[in-house]
Parts: C-alpha cells; structure tokens; sequence
C-alpha cells in the first residue's frame, strides 16, 4: 500500500479529538432492517455539533496546525458543512478563520458562518473570484488553507468515525457511506480494511453529477456538470490535482452505488417517520440505496447517515408529500 495516510494517523485523530467531538450514537433501525432482512444499524453523524460529521475533519486539522500557523489563522472557500464546522471549530479554540464566498451565496448561508464566529469575506460573483481572494489571504497574511477533503488531517479526522463503528459494531459485515470529494469514505475505508479487509465498503452517491463516480470509471480525476440535487453537500469536483482521495478510494472502496433524486426523498421522508432521524438529502443516499434494493445482502450494516442541515420548510415539504 502506498497510502500516505495510515491507520496510527486516525488513532492520533482520535486522541486529540477526544472532548472536541462526540462519539455519536449507533443506533439499530428497526425499519430498515425489517426491509431488507439484515441488521441495519444507523451511525449518527447528524447528530454530530454543527450537523455533521465535518467537525472531526476541521478540529483535527486546526489542532495539527503548529502554534505559527494556528496564531495567524486559517481560511477556506466552503459555505456548506465544512465552512460550519471550520469556523465553530476555529471560534472555540480561538482561532482566526476567514471563509470566502461570493456574491452568489444566500444571505441565510452567509449569515449561519458568521454566526458560529468566521470572519466572512464576500468577493465577486463567481467562485473563481472567490479563489483569488483565499490567494491572497494565504499570500498577505500567512492563513493556511483547509480544503474540504482533500487534506490528510481532514480525512484523518473524518476517519475516526471508522474508528468508532469497530468498537460499537462487532461483526460488521459492510459500511454505507456518503460520497462526494471522498475524505469521508477515503478515511473510514482505511479505518475498516486495516482492521479487517473483509468488510465492504461502499460509497454512495446521486446519480446527478458525482465527480469521484465519473473519475473512478475514467481512471483519473475527470469534471462534470454540476447540476441541482437534494444531495447538496455531495455537490462540486474532486479537484484534478487530486492529492490523496481519489488514489484512497481507488485502492480501499469496493463499489459505487448511485440513488436517483426520488430515492433521496424517500430516504429523508423515511427517516423522519421510521426513525424519528432529521437527515439532509447527502446524510439520507446509505438509507436510499438500502430502501431502494440498490445494494443487498449486506449482512451486519452500518449506514453513515452523515448530516442533517437541511432547510426545514423543504424537509417538512417532503415528509408531506410522502404521507398523501
Ligand atoms: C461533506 C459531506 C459529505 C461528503 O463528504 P466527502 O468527504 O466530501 O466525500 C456527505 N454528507 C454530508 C452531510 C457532508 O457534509
């Protein structure tokens, strides 16, 4: 294995983790293991401070900083669950983070950063715009870039979830985890197959506009067109100077599943009436692709339900529009 990241990183993640994030429940679904005849357990990272599991990947990477780095501050482009989880993370151990965003991004978005204690920088109309700004604070002012996935202490902290189903799920047969950029899914897989390469891992994803699918059948990171989806944090590329996540989930992950934007709903509707769980459209495809038959024979399961910032007038919506 040529693995830049090994399994003793995840170990530290989790040491210096410990009293910065919780150890979110696992919880057996009834319903889901009902359908499909196996036992399903759910893995709560909704539940997780900020909404999802993206605090293990920002804390662990602000604590990793050395004490010249983390003095001057940090900065990153993400207005989703990472810019959450980065500028709470930050605020707490009072550190400087900026988040750069254009013009584009929703005034509610912009405020739940600053919010939860970020410096926001609001430049342009496009995220090419925004780019030259992060350029620029790394340049001028000594901030260090955290990028969403593609970092090894990121994915070092998101791996510590792996870590966690080895201890709480003896016997685990086969783990279902969201897929986007791939630091989630690249961490836990080297969690689960160092410990024992006989459990599947399984990336799950929408069928509108996965780059990490795209890039996997084309055997290189490739772009493509991003379109709308209910999985909105599954959104954007892998970047094509993929350092770390691409070659992880080519050589750890053994398949790729895809849900369609129904199953989506239905999963995020399922959720909320079967198991009393609020999940957002990316935190719901493991719970979609099972409710599905997209993937089967699973055996002892645990499904990653990765978050729950969804806008609640749209999850009531579709809860209702399951009900009539
Ligand atoms: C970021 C995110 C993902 C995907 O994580 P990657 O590491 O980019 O693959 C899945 N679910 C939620 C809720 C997220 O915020």
């Amino acid at each position: 294995m040529t693995d830049d990241i090994r399994l003793i990183d995840l170990y530290r993640a989790r040491h210096r983790l410990r009293g910065h994030v919780l150890h979110t429940p696992l919880v057996r679904s009834p319903s889901l293991s009902a359908h499909t005849g196996d036992e399903v357990h759910l893995k709560l990272e909704c539940r997780q401070t900020t909404g999802s599991f993206k605090l293990r990947g920002a804390t662990n990477a602000l604590l990793s900083l050395d004490e010249a780095a983390r003095a001057r501050g940090v900065v990153a482009m993400s207005t989703g669950n990472h810019g959450r989880a980065l500028a709470y993370a930050a605020h707490r151990l009072g550190v400087r983070a900026v988040i750069c965003m254009s013009k584009l991004v929703p005034s509610n978005k912009v405020e739940a950063i600053r919010a939860l204690g970020a410096e926001v920088h609001i430049v342009g109309k496009s995220q090419d715009e925004a780019e030259v700004e992060v350029a620029r604070l790394i340049r001028d002012e000594g901030l260090t870039l955290l990028p969403p996935f593609d970092h090894a202490d990121i994915i070092a902290g998101q791996g510590t979830v792996g870590l966690e189903l080895l201890d709480d799920l003896p016997g685990l047969d086969t783990v279902l985890v969201p897929l986007s950029g791939g630091g989630l899914l690249a961490g836990v897989a080297l969690a689960l197959k160092r410990a024992s390469p006989q459990i599947r891992v399984i990336g799950i994803t929408m069928e509108r506009g996965c780059a990490m699918h795209a890039s996997l059948a084309a055997g290189k990171p490739v772009q493509v067109e991003e379109l709308e989806t209910l999985a909105d944090s599954l959104g954007g590329g892998i970047g094509l100077d993929n350092r770390y996540t691409f070659r992880m989930a080519q050589t750890l992950v053994d398949e790729v599943v895809l849900v369609s934007e129904d199953e989506i709903a239905a999963a995020i509707g399922h959720a909320y009436t079967h198991e009393q769980v609020v999940v957002e459209g990316s935190g719901a495809v493991g719970i979609a692709a099972l409710l599905a038959g997209r993937v089967t024979g699973t055996g002892t399961t645990a499904v990653l339900v990765s978050g729950s910032n969804i806008d609640m007038a749209l999850h009531r919506r579709i809860v209702c529009a399951q009900e009539h």
